[in-house]
């Protein structure tokens, strides 16, 4: 007979939803179990083994080698790097990531939450079964188990040389020519890693533009700068299709700027056109949970399911997709089980792209203001008139601010130049805490910094910021 094992929580899913929930009900006393199913065993899901952690690792060696090259044209001219690339590998996987993982094992282990290795698939209402023969029974659940990449079928020819993020992070080579498939935020911060290292990249999107649903003002900088450090950005074009020829793989491509289209050969293709949730082999029919039509749990306010005492955060509850909003909904979902007056409402969720320029963003947006009629005034400093901006060389960002053109309460705010990421977290303390703009002007920023830029763009609701030639027309 199988065994059973009773726990209060059951959360299903070690991410970034996950295993916080775990550890934070396990600091209200409950007796917590968390089941993940990690080829390699590890804890911290997608986004710190195979997502957010591995390609900011990465990131910030690009950096280092655009930098290096960059810093010619201020008089200091380094040799030609020479990249190994296992030990880079192991640098990742080893130094970041291991180091990352093993701490979480350590804070389940000090919590005295459950760990259980393997895949979890609902029997019932409140059973999971775990292959191996074991059984959980569980009071509360949490699923957290996530989203994974989406390759279209016809792209599926078993192939290695047609990649997703998982595989490109694990940096199997450097390829001379790289083409990759889909210009958001995923194409583009991996593209930025090959290319520092040395690839020639071709990014081909079907929309008009790169990263649509950010405010074109701040993708503008971004995209001057990858144009130049890749061989080309095509918008607006699609792929007909992949096939493997000799040593490459051949993409047959179709856009406005190839009449007839086009085809061209690569020697590996990254795919990064999107990630669908993972119920694989969970048995949400089982539990009685229900799914929208894009497959994504629903829930409440409280991260509830359709079946109360079952709850579900992260990616397969809905997007966006990101590890801060998935830690976040942890929080509301256990506090909200504890019986806490707790709810899913925030009014800021961040989001960065972590490529050189970084862009940041937070609250609403200008498109989605103008899209949904928001009375809404826009208040923009470039970053040519930062001191701190001209010092360091980075003067093509730019800051911009949303408020209620009559309140001057903070509605949004994007961000592009270097740091915007850490720079974003301001702006939404500012639209949490309602601030209007004058909260900003009045809060005293340190000089000389880039985050001036969000005070001086402030400034603008009242007129003039300091540092800018006085607007004549507003
Ligand atoms: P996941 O992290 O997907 O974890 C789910 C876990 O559940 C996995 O370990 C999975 O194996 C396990 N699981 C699934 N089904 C079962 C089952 N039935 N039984 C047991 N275990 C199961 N987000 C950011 O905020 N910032 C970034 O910079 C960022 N960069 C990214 C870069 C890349 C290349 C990728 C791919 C993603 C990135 N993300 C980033 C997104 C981020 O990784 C995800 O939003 C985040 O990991 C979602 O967390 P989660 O807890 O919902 O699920």
């Amino acid at each position: 007979m199988a065994d059973v094992r009773e726990v209060q929580l059951l959360v299903i899913g070690g991410g970034p939803g996950g295993y916080p929930a775990a550890l934070h009900a396990a600091d209200h006393g409950l007796k917590v179990a968390l089941v993940d199913d990690d080829a390699a065993g590890k804890l911290g899901g997608v986004c710190l083994n195979r997502g957010c952690i591995p390609s900011k690792a990465l990131l910030h060696v690009a950096k280092l080698l655009n930098e290096a090259r960059d810093a010619a044209e201020w008089g200091l001219t380094f040799k030609t790097p020479e990249i190994d690339l296992e030990k880079l590998r192991n640098y990742v996987q080893q130094k970041v990531v291991g180091k990352l993982t093993g701490g979480i094992g350590q804070l389940t282990k000090g919590r005295g939450v459950e760990v259980i290795k393997g895949h979890a698939t609902f029997t019932d209402a409140h059973t999971v079964a775990i292959p191996g023969g074991e059984s959980i029974r569980f009071k509360n659940c949490i699923i957290a188990t996530g989203s994974v990449p989406a390759i279209p079928k016809p792209w599926q020819i078993g192939n290695d040389r047609i990649m997703d993020s998982t595989a490109a992070l694990l940096l199997p080579d450097i390829p001379q020519k790289m083409l990759v498939i889909g210009g958001g935020y995923i194409g583009l911060e991996i593209g930025s890693v090959y290319a520092a290292l040395g690839a020639k990249i071709t990014v081909v999107e079907a929309l008009d533009t790169i990263l649509a649903p950010v405010d074109r003002d701040l993708v503008v900088p971004l995209e001057k700068k990858l144009r130049q450090q890749f061989e080309a950005i095509f918008t607006g074009t699609k792929i007909e299709g992949l096939s493997a020829e000799s040593g490459g793989i051949v993409a047959k491509m179709a856009g406005a700027e190839f009449e007839g289209g086009r085809s061209e050969k690569f020697d590996c293709v990254l795919v990064s056109v999107g990630r669908r949730p993972n119920f694989a082999n969970l048995g949400l029919e089982q539990a009685g949970v229900k799914q929208d039509e894009r497959g994504f749990i629903t829930v409440d306010k409280q991260r509830r399911t359709n079946v109360p005492h079952i709850q579900a955060i992260g990616d397969i509850a809905g997007e966006p997709g990101l590890a801060h909003k998935a830690t976040a909904e942890a929080r509301v979902a256990v506090e909200a089980l504890l019986g806490e007056p707790s709810e899913w409402s925030p009014r800021a969720i961040p989001a960065v792209i972590f490529t050189d320029p970084e862009i940041a963003w937070a609250g609403l947006t200008q498109q989605q203001a103008e899209a949904q009629q928001v009375p809404h005034e826009v208040l923009k400093f470039p970053w040519a008139a930062s001191g701190r901006a001209v010092s360091i060389a980075r003067t093509e960002g730019v800051t911009k601010l949303l408020v209620d053109p009559a309140s001057k309460r903070m509605l949004g705010a994007g961000l592009c130049g270097a740091g915007a990421g850490e720079m974003i977290a301001e702006a939404v303390l500012a639209i949490e805490m309602g601030a209007v703009a004058r909260d900003l002007v009045e809060s005293i920023h340190p000089h000389p910094t880039l985050s001036e830029t969000v005070m001086e763009a402030a400034e603008l609701a009242y007129g003039a910021a300091t540092h800018m030639a006085k607007p004549t027309k507003r």
